[in-house]
Order: C-alpha cells, then structure tokens, then sequence
C-alpha cells in the first residue's frame, strides 16, 4: 500500500483498531492478559472482556500504538511515511506534512524504530547476516583533477568505499529454514 492507499482506508480510528485485530487475532479476539479465547466484544468502546479472568482489553495493549495520544491514522500515515521515503525523512518534514508537534513525532518515530528492531533481532536458530551501503558506485569528487594529482595524493584523495563513505548503510539478517 502507498501513503495515498493508506490515508484512503485508514481514515477512523475505528478503520485502524479493525485492522489490528485482523492482524494480531485473526477473527477471534485472545485476552490479551490471560491468553484465553473466551471474550465478547465491547463493541462501542473497541474493547474486549475476558470471562477467564474478567479484564476487558483492547488490541492496542503491548503495542507501539498503546495509551499514545497521536490518534491513529496520523500514527498509521507517519509509519507509512517514514518506510516509503528512500533517503529517510527528517523528524521536521513529519511534523509539517501531519500537522503534528515535533516531539511527538520524535516520541512516535523512536517507537517504530525501537519496534524494527525487535522484529528483526527476533531471530532464533542460525542466522545469516549481511550489510550493504546504498547509493551506487563511489563518485569522484567535483575538484578531483587527475591531470594535477600526484600518485599519492591521488591515493589518499580516492573516494572511498564501504565503512569510510556516508552512505545508508543497510543491514539485514535472516533465520534459516
Ligand atoms: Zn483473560
């Protein structure tokens, strides 16, 4: 889905919560405290009661999403926002195009990134790993004169590759099997 996609189905708070449930329960909802199936749906409230231990619960517990007071389409958008942007995007440029305070898109922004990193650290059996750096060939610089250059100048001038560039720097790991 693309950001427009996005802004078109996830327009209510409801239209979020809904795909949240589909997405961690499937089509029955599992007490979030106790881990039984045997709940009924607070319909008006989003919200789930448990008769196992008798706590009502909603999808949003334990998540990124949880007790945060930027509402959730906004919370959905920058998340789509900030995967589709190639280069990154700047803390500034969410606030702006959200209508949103610069903390709380910092605040939100730490959240899903710290949530990244517990998805792909989730990792069990053998893993391989591998990382890259993004941007094609090293370029020669603007004012690289080949004519004027000494060999050793021409050697410590050399642009660099991997670890010495700024580059995204791109790492990836994956279980086997
Ligand atoms: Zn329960």
């Amino acid at each position: 889905m693309n950001t427009y996609q996005i802004s078109k189905k996830f327009q209510t708070r409801e239209d979020c919560i809904n795909y949240l449930e589909k997405l961690r329960w499937g089509k029955k909802p599992i007490c979030t405290y106790c881990g039984s199936n045997n709940t009924v749906s607070i319909e008006s409230e989003n919200r789930h009661k448990c008769y196992n231990c008798g706590t009502t619960f909603s999808v949003l517990i334990g998540t990124i999403f949880e007790a945060s007071k930027l509402e959730l389409p906004k919370f959905f958008m920058l998340i789509s926002m900030m995967l589709s942007a190639k280069g990154g995007i700047s803390a500034s440029q969410l606030a702006r195009d959200l209508g949103i305070t610069l903390k709380s898109t910092w605040f939100c922004t730490m959240k899903v990134r710290c949530a990244m990193i517990e998805t792909i650290t989730d990792l069990h059996s053998v893993v391989e790993a591998d990382e890259s750096y993004l941007g094609g060939k090293p370029r020669k610089k603007s004012n690289y004169n080949l004519a004027t250059l000494s060999a050793s100048k021409m050697q410590t001038n050399r642009p660099q590759r991997g670890r010495g560039t700024d580059k995204v720097k791109v790492a990836g790991m994956i279980e086997r099997d």
